[in-house]
């Protein structure tokens, strides 16, 4: 490891933010602004090792890239998380066996007893979110929704500035809204859940199921494929994303009623297929909604760029207000 030390500092223009998936984690040095001052990945190895080790190697490969002074100087360290994350302890209160052994990690405990210095986990849509408040199409508002459209759906909620997080952190579970009372079961254990509809996972598994019923082979067809075939007007493709269509109309006119967003955020790999995506989405969700909550609504893209996840993580050393761990201030040698 590194001889760097990281010493805390809560003058620094600087703060780690560490991006932590089922199979890769970035992590970086940022700047309020959202710069990356420097930047590494690592495959997170699910089941190899923990996960706090893992970010130990990270963050000693960052350091030792990094190859500068050897007192570093930050406001602290964020993380964004996959899993369902305890907002106040900043500990896993859910994990799927995608990373088996992770529920019940107090990561923040660990990361605060290791560099004495503050230390915020959230879930990994949630920091999305804030990385669309400070840097992408939502700058300046108070009230907008954030979907993550990739291997499953994802949502962060901010209502009068704040992400609206219920009573252990777990709102905004938007990809396990019921779309469909009657609809394809989930893995949740819920029916018909905006996930089996509108994920990268949900639209290569409908298109299979359509392929095979209409007698063809339909192995390794993935939403990738499906996306392509309906811009190229396939006609199977273009029935498997009506459905998605719908779904998300559905999906988010229930959600602006709820909440009476200004603006919702579409990202993740689905939503970036392009313009003829957001255009489609936005026409299912006006046809649904009441014209008084759609007149100044207005459905963008997400903020594009290499490591949006880490920024946002880093980004909380500046949402919330500093706190200390209860003892020391030393910075530690990784
Ligand atoms: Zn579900």
């Amino acid at each position: 490891m590194g001889i760097t030390r990281l010493v805390y500092a809560p003058d620094s223009t600087y703060a780690i933010g560490i991006d932590l998936g089922g199979t890769k984690i970035n992590a970086g040095i940022v700047d309020e602004r959202g710069q990356v001052l420097s930047a590494c990945s690592l495959p997170t190895l699910p089941g190899q090792g923990s996960i706090p080790d893992r970010i130990m190697e990270i963050l000693g490969k960052l350091f030792q890239n990094e190859g500068g002074p050897d007192l570093f100087r930050i406001r602290g360290i964020g993380v964004a998380s996959a899993g369902q994350i305890n907002w106040e302890q900043g500990s896993v209160h859910f994990s799927t066996e995608l990373i088996p052994g992770y529920t019940g990690t107090p990561l923040r405990r660990i990361l605060e007893e290791r560099f004495q210095m503050p230390v915020f986990v959230d879930n990994d849509v949630n920091v999305l979110t804030l990385t669309e408040k400070r840097l992408g199409a939502a700058q300046g508002l108070r009230h907008f929704l954030c979907l993550a459209l990739g291997t499953g759906v994802g949502g962060g909620i901010m209502v009068d500035g704040q992400i609206v997080r219920g009573s252990w952190g777990g709102a905004g579970e938007i990809g396990h809204m019921s779309v469909d009372f009657d609809g394809l079961p989930c893995i949740c254990g819920g029916v018909g859940c905006l996930e089996q509809y509108a994920s990268g996972t949900g639209i290569g598994a409908r298109m299979r199921k359509e392929l095979e019923d209409m007698g063809q082979n339909a192995a390794g067809v993935d939403a990738r494929e499906v996306m392509a075939l309906w811009q190229a007007g396939d006609p199977a493709a273009s029935k498997i994303m009506d459905e998605t269509f719908r779904a998300l109309g559905s999906a988010l006119a229930s959600l602006i009623h709820m909440f009476n967003p200004e603006m919702i955020v579409l990202g993740g790999g689905v939503a970036e297929s392009g313009e003829a995506f957001i255009d489609r989405v936005r026409e299912e969700t006006m046809r649904r909604a009441m014209p008084s909550f759609t007149g100044s609504l207005r459905i963008v893209s997400a903020y594009r760029g290499n490591y949006s996840g880490m920024i946002g993580a880093g980004l909380q050393l500046w949402e919330y207000p500093l706190r200390m761990p209860a003892s020391g201030r030393e910075g530690k040698a990784l």
